[in-house]
């Protein structure tokens, strides 16, 4: 079920003035609207946006929206990456069109007196400092913020350094990865048994959808793909998860019975 999202909408009065932005995208005397953030909520403004209205401009960070209800599959191998990810230009053609732009960028900060937005290039991964990190600023006349919320961590020690997250599709690559860096470590002969039966256990941290559906499919993975390739550990793989209250908190009584009961089941 997916929650119904009302982005922010901040609108200013529009106006042509040339500013002393490096973006300024005047070309057209139509009112631009940028959009921040390619998530749902970004997403779904975009492909809303009547682009014989205005121009419009989509900074975010990613270059496309992501199937978050779908990424617990792809930890695992269920779903390919590219299968829950949608271009953003796909979702809204327009953006293909100048003086339309889609542009990657980080946004760190907003000056809504003289509608500006500020900007930082993200560079090319591996590039080093041969691709520069610069700011730039970026002039709106409807601004829509679209920039989505930051897991809580409640201030636990270590969980930034040493936990994965998943809200991305490169946080779910890394946790694929390490599932099976820590599967052919485990198969090694050097390999202890205690050190085998660290490496092969998982714990899930948080009991609401996400949580519990990632260790469904951690479970139905073990289960049923991991006697194919290594049949020898199909024992000692463990999921743990962790949760301070209830198992699914916010659902219907049947529904937290019906999930706590069947995880014990698949162990
Ligand atoms: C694994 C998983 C499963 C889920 N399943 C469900 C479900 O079944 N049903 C449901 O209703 N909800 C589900 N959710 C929750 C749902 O995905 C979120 O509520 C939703 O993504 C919020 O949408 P959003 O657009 O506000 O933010 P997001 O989807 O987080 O998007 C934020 C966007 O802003 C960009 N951005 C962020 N900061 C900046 C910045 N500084 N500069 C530029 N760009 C920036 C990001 O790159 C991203 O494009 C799930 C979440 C996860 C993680």
């Amino acid at each position: 079920m997916l929650r119904r999202f009302v982005p922010t909408v901040a609108t200013a009065k529009p106006h042509n003035a040339s500013g002393s932005c490096r973006w300024l995208r005047n070309v057209s005397p139509r009112p631009t609207v940028v959009v921040i953030g390619t998530g749902w909520a970004g997403a779904r403004c975009v492909r809303d946006i009547d682009p014989q209205l205005c121009n419009i401009a989509v900074l975010s960070q990613r270059n496309h929206m992501v199937f978050t209800p779908l990424l617990p599959q792809t930890c695992t191998g269920t779903l390919e990456f590219r299968s829950i990810c949608e271009p953003i230009v796909r979702v809204q053609p327009a953006l293909a069109v100048e003086p339309n732009v889609n542009l990657r960028t980080m946004v760190f900060d907003v000056d809504f007196e003289s509608q500006q937005v500020r900007c930082m290039t993200v560079g090319v991964l591996g590039a080093g400092d041969k691709v520069p990190v610069e700011p730039f600023n970026f002039r709106y006349d409807y601004l829509v913020l679209a920039h989505g919320a930051r897991a809580n961590t409640f201030n636990i020690p270590g969980v930034e350094e040493h936990a994965f997250f998943l809200r991305e599709i490169s946080e779910a690559r890394g946790i694929r990865r390490r599932l099976v860096q820590n599967l052919m470590t485990a198969k090694l002969p050097t390999t202890t048994p205690a050190e085998r039966k660290r490496l092969l256990h998982a714990v899930v941290v948080g009991g609401g959808p996400t949580g519990v559906e990632f260790a469904g499919d951690l479970a139905d993975f073990l289960r049923q793909d991991l006697p194919r390739v290594a049949p020898n550990l199909k024992d000692e793989f463990r999921v743990t998860l962790v949760e301070a209250n209830e198992v699914l908190g916010t659902f219907d009584l049947s529904l937290r019975n019906y999930a706590a009961q069947r995880l014990s089941e698949i162990n």
